[in-house]
């Protein structure tokens, strides 16, 4: 298994949960994070730190599309260890539903 970022992330994008990864394997796009699933050790520490609740074991029913798009985005984007500002509008968008449709960006970030 392995601990997956959902479209809860995107817009939202708080980082608080780089900071506690002990591998280190959260990767970053535009407006989003992803988890490398290979990387991942499943310690499951990074779950309660994310102010959205976008942070889920990949165990949980139908979050397939979810863990194709952390592994084909961890591999793209780049790795990011520190927290940065988080977007000035970012507790705007928690909550806020089909976020993936509208505002899904395939942009890589700024890495560290
Ligand atoms: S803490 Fe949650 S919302 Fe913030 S970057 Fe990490 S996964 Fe995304
Ligand atoms: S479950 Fe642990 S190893 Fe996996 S991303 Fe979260 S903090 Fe990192």
């Amino acid at each position: 298994m392995t601990y997956i970022v959902t479209d809860a992330c995107i817009r939202c994008k708080y980082m608080d949960c780089v900071e506690v990864c002990p591998v280190d394997c959260f990767y970053e796009g535009e407006n989003m994070l992803v988890i490398h699933p290979d990387e991942c050790i499943d310690c499951g520490v990074c779950e309660p730190e994310c102010p959205a609740e976008a942070i889920k074991p990949d165990t949980e029913p139908g979050l397939e599309k979810w863990l194709e798009l952390n592994t084909e985005y961890a591999s793209k984007w780049p790795n990011i260890t520190i927290k940065r500002d988080p977007p000035a509008d970012a507790d705007d968008w928690q909550g806020v539903s089909g976020k993936f449709e509208e505002h899904f960006s395939a942009e890589p970030g700024e890495g560290d």
